[in-house]
């Protein structure tokens, strides 16, 4: 789709959260024309875009009215209405994650059994219609529980430890999944055009937040042997294609504590995994996702640093009109880069931006982040 380029084709990008912005920051080296939806006036990307359209991209009527005049449709967020990219599509639109691909995924219980029925690893599971089902089946722990959709950033997800714990279940259907014995837990993110060409990025190792669930410090490359390396990046591949995706497919995978490869789940857009890649790779995620879906050679996913990410969520106990600290600290590092979402409101652990900095080694990396890290606050 060379075309795009200095034309006034339209591409079209469900939601204009960060992951929007920072789409949308890559669009603009290449002067591409984009219109974007979200339902919240001043979204992050909102000033970013050619044409930001306020509505809700739940709503089937709505994104058909959007999609009318795009050329290609993307999204970055997966809660968005499907029927309407199925009727965008059969009326010969480009749309990247396609709709069926995309049906699958925003279920966890059709991801596992995707996942079952393509020979993909991941952990043993269950689907219950509910909590009354779950507890008549009488489980044997310990089990994670998750709400088949809806759930994100850890929201949705919970650990199953005995049998008063099926006390406090969540409402509604569920995947119930054999807790894994967790070694690290690593991302891979995989990108494939319409011609079929797959690349892969270095795995990146994600240590989470301890209460919210929350990937909070992010390493790349991961800390593993290079062979475990190698086949993480092919189980991406085979992943993706599995799907016969088009665009980004971010793929999460435990690394048990025996060695072997698990996939958690996936993400069919830009994820936060990936977010180092802005400074660190030599083709960032972004830019990534725009080659894919506009049937543009894929760009190189090399590493040109180590690099550690840092998501910077809004402090505990903090709620309304944001405040920054610690921003100067952070400007005196010398290859630390700073990302504000430009959220106006601040809640507990809501993603406000994130930190990225690079070193030759990684350790070091790591240790810059981590005295960069009480320092820099979200905060009313
Ligand atoms: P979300 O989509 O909200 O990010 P995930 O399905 O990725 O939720 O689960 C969040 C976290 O819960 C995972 O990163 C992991 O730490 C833990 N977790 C999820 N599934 C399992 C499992 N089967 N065994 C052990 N821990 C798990």
């Amino acid at each position: 789709m060379s075309q795009f380029f200095g034309s006034k084709k339209v591409l079209g990008v469900l939601g204009a959260g960060q992951l929007g912005k920072m789409m949308a920051q890559a669009a603009s080296p290449w002067d591409l024309t984009l219109h974007m939806l979200d339902p919240t006036p001043g979204a992050p990307a909102a000033h970013l875009c050619t044409h930001c359209q306020t509505g809700d991209f739940r709503d089937e009527e709505t994104v058909m009215a959007f999609g009318k005049n795009c050329d290609v449709l993307t999204i970055e967020i997966e809660q968005v209405n499907v029927r309407a990219l199925e009727r965008l599509e059969a009326e010969g639109k480009a749309v990247y994650p396609q709709p069926r691909a995309l049906k699958i995924i925003q279920d966890k219980g059709l991801q596992k059994r995707f996942f079952d029925e393509h020979g993909l690893p991941t952990s043993p599971y269950q689907l219950y219609d509910g909590p009354e089902a779950l507890r008549r089946d009488n489980p044997a722990f310990p089990k994670v529980q998750k709400k088949r959709t809806e759930g994100y950033d850890g929201r949705g997800v919970q650990m199953l430890r005995n049998a008063s714990d099926l006390d406090r279940l969540l409402p509604g259907p569920c995947v119930v999944e054999d807790a894994v014995d967790i070694g690290t837990e690593i991302s891979v993110i995989a990108a494939r055009s319409p011609s079929g060409e797959v690349v892969t990025y270095d795995p990146v190792e994600m240590q989470f937040h301890p209460e919210a669930n929350l990937v909070e410090f992010l390493a790349a490359p991961a800390r593993i042997p290079p062979a475990l390396a190698e086949a993480a990046r092919k189980l991406a591949r085979d992943t993706i294609e599995a799907f016969d995706l088009v665009g980004l497919l971010a793929v999460e995978m435990f690394i048990d504590t025996g060695g072997n490869l698990l996939i958690n789940e996936v993400a069919p857009r830009p994820h936060n995994s990936g977010h180092h890649s802005i400074e660190a790779c030599v083709t960032s995620q972004y830019q990534q996702h725009l080659r894919a879906i506009l049937n543009l050679p894929l760009g190189e996913t090399a590493l040109r640093s180590p690099a550690v990410m840092l998501n910077l969520l809004g402090e505990e106990g903090h709620a309304g009109p944001v405040r920054y600290a610690g921003v100067e600290a952070v400007l005196r590092a010398p290859d630390a880069f700073l990302h504000l979402y430009g959220k106006h409101e601040t809640r507990p652990f809501r993603k406000m931006g994130h930190l990225t900095v690079l070193d030759a080694s990684l350790e070091r990396a790591i240790e810059c982040a981590r005295a960069l890290k009480p320092q820099l606050k979200a905060q009313t």
